[in-house]
């Protein structure tokens, strides 16, 4: 018998134009159909415009890259348009000291929706990965007030792997934080995401001290499958396994976007 699918929607799907993913974009949306879901959106690492001259950002797509990206989804939106909904979004930091010219480069580029994922809360290049061990309590500190002023910005629409900060330290200083960031997303209407590649490789996220607060605050949470090669648009075991940390927590599950966000920029 077939297996029942889980969630009917993914929205964190990246590229090859990322430098560390694979397959063609259609492969994304031919794994997507088989598995059941009804929507998938794109969402690769988004270009930025540095001021550092000469700096490229390794792990993302060219600035010059974002036109074909969005050729690509809008042929096969269209040509998928009776199969599966097909979105087009970027996975961006929040950069305050580029988001001017962040929002000049996206404001008419077809994109319809943002993520946020603070890869490097402190800006690039320089910045320390989120995702590294560290007991830096400033790091951890200016992660939280980062997601939090994105979130104000009213033009994300949702947190990606919104515990990707590996604090090592003071673990109440960590809850406070923590809880301070979960407040200031929820409060903005943001969903944040149960990621199932950090679940999946056992990385140090999601972190269950970290769903709890979610739980307390009555934050929502969507699944994002955060895949990188095709066969991980929808892996049901993972999933599965995100779903029962969801109900340990008693985190509602959503599998809404609100798309209409990124219309403030017109
Ligand atoms: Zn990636
Ligand atoms: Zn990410």
């Amino acid at each position: 018998m077939k297996q029942e699918n889980l969630i009917h929607a993914n929205y964190h799907t990246h590229t090859v134009r990322c430098h560390h993913a694979e397959g063609s974009e259609r492969e994304y949306v031919e794994e997507a159909i088989k598995a059941g879901l009804t929507t998938l959106g794109f969402a690769d690492h988004t270009p930025y415009i540095f001021h550092t001259k000469g700096y490229y950002s390794s792990f993302r797509m060219r600035p010059e890259e974002l036109e074909g990206y969005v050729q690509v989804l809008r042929a096969l939106q269209e040509e998928y348009k009776d199969r599966i909904s097909i979105l087009i979004g970027l996975e961006a930091e929040h950069y305050p000291a580029l988001w001017q010219d962040y929002c000049k480069l996206i404001k008419n580029s077809g994109v319809q929706y943002l993520i946020m994922g603070q890869h490097f809360a402190a800006g690039e290049p320089g910045g320390k990965y989120s995702g590294r061990a560290d007991d830096d309590e400033e790091r951890l500190k200016s992660y939280v007030d980062s997601v939090i002023g994105g979130a104000q910005t009213g033009l994300f629409s949702y947190v990606a792997h919104p515990d990707i900060i590996n604090f090592t330290g003071d673990h109440d200083l960590y809850l406070a934080e923590m809880e301070r960031l979960v407040q200031g997303v929820v409060k903005e209407g943001l969903p944040l995401e149960l990621n199932i590649l950090g679940l999946r490789e056992g990385r140090s996220y999601p972190r269950e001290d970290f769903l709890e607060l979610v739980g307390k605050h009555h934050g929502k949470m969507i699944i994002g499958s955060d895949a990188h090669t095709p066969e991980h648009v929808y892996d049901h075991e993972t999933v599965r396994r995100a779903v029962a940390l969801a109900e340990k927590y008693g985190i509602e599950l959503t599998e809404r976007i609100d798309t209409t966000r990124l219309q403030r920029l017109l």
